[in-house]
């Protein structure tokens, strides 16, 4: 399970901490690492601090865009130690790695790591099906991103060692024929019913922001699968063609 598992750092300012990134994800056998927009990489502090994981930095997937960074995953999952005004789903790194190990098998998952000065914005947090939060001090929970990083992947080794072991005494794991939607099909979901919801005025255009985002967790908690989505973009276009019909005929 853990090859389809990608560790998404974004905004990262020291070079350093990509370093001790790598090493920690290459201690407990991880191999996809994804890099949105770092501030400095490569550098000399990345490839010093990942002493022998520097084939992770080499490998290491540059994305302009979170979003581009998540294509293709089916599972996105914030990692933040702050509560916030829009709750969102959160779990436990453990009850975390085990909805992975539950999803379809084959699945792409993505783990996503903030800043170090300011985290994930809400916007960030908004594309992710759950929040993932590391149980810590309440006066100082905010860890270094590397030990952050280390806590998921030791938790994800632990379970794919449990697996293994387990195997032949487990239940098979349910064939499901339809895949859950990836996160660049539900951004193309989510704007849709944006276009139309502006189009109907049922939001101001440019304005769309508390509505937008509880559709998004709507759809981020129910874990649609494509078919599903196909529904409602076929709704959607329906109910456009017939708009733009009656706009035609008056
Ligand atoms: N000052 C920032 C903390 C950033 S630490 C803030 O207030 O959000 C860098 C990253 O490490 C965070 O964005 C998060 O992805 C991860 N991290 C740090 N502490 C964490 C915790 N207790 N639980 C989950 N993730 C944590």
């Amino acid at each position: 399970m853990n090859s389809n598992v990608r560790f998404v750092l974004v905004n990262t300012s020291h070079p350093g901490n990509i370093g001790a990134v790598a090493r920690a994800m290459k201690n407990m056998s991880l191999k996809q690492l994804y890099l949105v927009d770092p501030k400095c990489f490569p550098h000399a502090d990345a490839t010093a601090r990942a002493s022998g994981a520097d084939d992770l930095l080499e490998e290491a997937k540059v994305c302009a865009t979170l979003e581009e960074a998540l294509i293709g995953c089916e599972l996105v999952f914030a990692s933040s130690a702050r509560s916030r005004r829009l709750s969102w789903p959160t779990l436990t790194p453990r009850a975390s790695i085990t909805a992975i190990s539950e999803a379809r098998a084959g699945a792409a998952v993505a783990i996503v790591f903030g800043r170090e000065n300011s985290g994930l914005t809400n916007d960030e947090i908004a594309k992710c099906n759950y929040l993932v939060s590391i149980p810590s001090n309440p006066q100082y929970s905010s860890l270094n991103i590397a030990a952050a990083v280390q806590i998921l992947a030791y938790e994800l080794q632990l379970k794919s060692m449990e697996e293994q072991a387990g195997k032949g005494l487990q239940v098979e794991k349910t064939m499901k024929t339809v895949r859950l939607v990836t996160s660049d099909e539900l951004e193309g979901l989510v704007g849709h019913f944006q276009r139309v919801m502006e189009e109907l005025e049922f939001i101001e255009p440019g304005k769309p922001k508390t509505v937008m985002r509880r559709l998004r967790r709507l759809f981020t908690r129910s874990k649609l699968d494509v078919d599903e989505l196909n529904i409602f973009r076929g709704l959607l276009s329906a109910v456009q063609n017939k708009f733009k019909l009656l706009n035609n005929n008056t």
